[in-house]
């Protein structure tokens, strides 16, 4: 971005701070406002701790590199996964309990925060939303008022343990683990970070979570009159039949970069996880463009 361009920004920020109350909550909830307040050029949505970096580190990365203000949200904390409770927990996977769970997920935001730093994503710009992992396609399908109550934490609202969750940092309270919750937090984020480019998982990705993180984006997408470019990427399944709209080849430092931030995501889950980094380096990053105006309703 130009130094004009960026001035311009920065004095719309201004503007923006003196209109939106939301902007003087953030202050009051955050410690490092000033950083968070600014427009973002790229926002990655991660439904777990990995994806970001499966999906999208070249793209962080590139971005970066070019001076480029990345932002990334994951969705859960990956408190719902029974193998590496077991692992953290130090008990067999029929034994484990709320208290393990709870801490698989502080263990696997501890990942992503490692793996952001490694890609040198600042700290305020990588954002915990704490809905539930393994609950997210029933958080979205699931038809009640009451809150959705997490089968392994026993949590109905959102949380963070290594790092606190969004809505609590910003709203000063937990949002429940409701459709809505999820959909007016993503919301939020897009009008007041103003991304240009959006990724989140493909609707045909076969893990639950990842294919209802997208019709939640989309959603969010279509609610806060997103006008940019809506990209989606593919983890677990085969990839969409339609050649992908973007390919990013990585470098060879690129590549470095991104097998020691998945690596950073085996770090102790042993031996759950020991084959993330071999399954999922690949020499490029593929991206499947979201057209609004052909996109399927839900
Ligand atoms: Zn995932």
């Amino acid at each position: 971005m130009s130094f004009v361009l960026r001035s311009a920004t920065l004095t719309l920020i201004g503007v923006l701070a003196a209109i939106q109350p939301t902007f003087s909550l953030l202050a009051q909830g955050t410690k490092s406002t000033k950083t968070q307040r600014l427009p973002l050029d790229v926002l990655v949505i991660a439904p777990h701790p990995d994806d970001e970096v499966i999906g999208c580190a070249g793209i962080i990365l590139r971005a970066l590199a070019e001076h480029r203000r990345v932002g990334v949200v994951v969705i859960t904390s990956g408190d719902g996964y029974p193998a590496i409770a077991a692992v953290v927990g130090q008990k067999d996977k029929m034994e484990v309990g709320p208290a393990d769970f709870l801490k698989a997920g502080a263990l696997r935001q501890s990942h992503s925060v490692r793996a952001m730093a490694r890609l040198g994503l600042p700290k305020e710009d990588l954002t915990f939303l704490g809905y539930p992992d393994s609950g997210i396609e029933s958080l979205y399908t699931r038809n009640s008022s009451a809150p959705f109550v997490q089968l392994f934490t026993r949590k109905s609202e959102t949380y963070g343990v290594t790092v606190p969750d969004y809505h609590s940092l910003v709203h000063g309270k937990p949002a429940p683990y409701l459709k809505a919750s999820l959909i007016g937090d993503l919301v939020e984020i897009i009008r007041e970070r103003q991304p240009k480019e959006i990724y989140v998982t493909h609707e045909g990705d076969t893990h639950g979570d990842h294919r209802a993180a997208f019709w939640f984006v989309r959603d969010a997408v279509r609610d806060a009159n997103f006008q940019g470019d809506f990209f989606t990427y593919v983890v677990h399944g085969a990839p969409p039949i339609q050649p992908p709209d973007r390919r990013l080849k990585l470098s060879k430092s690129q590549a470095e970069t991104k097998q020691a931030a998945l690596v950073d995501h085996q770090q102790g889950t042993s031996p759950v996880h020991d084959q993330l980094a071999a399954t999922y380096m690949k020499p490029e990053e593929l991206f499947w463009r979201v057209r609004p105006a052909t996109e399927s309703t839900q």
